[in-house]
């Protein structure tokens, strides 16, 4: 899952950032809305944090603009000040929460998830998959092998490979690209070799098994749909 944060503080920008990175989000970073805008625009991300008031164009109007162009991304908005006008219009202009500063970290990550969880039901994703014997949660982010009743062997998965994994599930029995599943699981910051995909594919093989992922020459990946 790849995230926007649009915020001009940057010391605080900066600390979302890194935590919601620990979380296994690939997150970028503006700190204007113009910025915003054209980023929010150009690339498909799965959820925005945009903050009020920013220099260049104010986060109302951002989302205002992205709603009006028919993006139907979830927008988290952060507000400054605690008042009731302030959530009202926010809601009004598109966005779907909002997070009244200052606000504790811990709350910041369960809305998000919250968020891109409500999109996936609405897109009637649940958030647990069951593939053969494996059960994969990415609501509580864990891989467990075998009877999901008895208990099972969970399979620890780096933060990194849970995301590769989610593109490829939100999507099974589909071709993904690598460069879809980079434009989702890394930020613009990457500008390393695609082919690191390749790496997250094989360790995924190793842990999860061969034959889950079928690479499909010159094409991508598919999680395949056992029977
Ligand atoms: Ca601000």
């Amino acid at each position: 899952m790849r995230l926007l944060i649009v915020e001009d503080e940057k010391r605080l920008a900066l600390s979302l950032a890194k935590g919601l990175t620990a979380e296994g989000y690939a997150v970028d970073v503006v700190h204007d809305g113009l910025e915003g805008l054209h980023r929010a625009t150009e690339t498909p991300y799965d959820l925005i944090v945009l903050d009020i008031m920013l220099p260049g164009m104010n986060g109302y109007r951002v989302c205002a603009t992205l709603r009006a162009a028919g993006h139907d991304v979830p927008i988290l908005m952060l507000t400054a000040k605690d008042g009731e006008y302030d959530e009202a219009e926010g809601l009004d202009t598109g966005a779907d929460d909002y997070l009244t500063k200052p606000f504790s970290y811990v709350v910041l990550v369960a809305r998000v998830r919250a968020l891109l969880r409500r999109r996936g039901q609405a897109k009637g994703t649940s958030p647990v998959h069951v593939l053969g014997d494996l059960t994969i949660d990415t609501g509580a982010r864990r891989v467990v092998r075998g009877d999901g009743a008895e208990g099972g062997e969970e399979i620890a998965l780096t933060a990194k490979e849970f995301a590769v994994l989610e593109q490829l599930l939100l999507r099974r029995g589909e071709v993904v690209s690598k460069a879809e599943i980079l434009e989702h699981v890394w930020d613009f910051a990457y500008e390393g070799d695609p082919n690191i995909v390749e790496v997250y594919v094989s360790a995924l093989r190793r842990k999860l098994g061969a034959r889950l992922i079928r690479t499909v020459r010159g094409a991508g990946y598919r999680l395949e749909v056992p029977r």
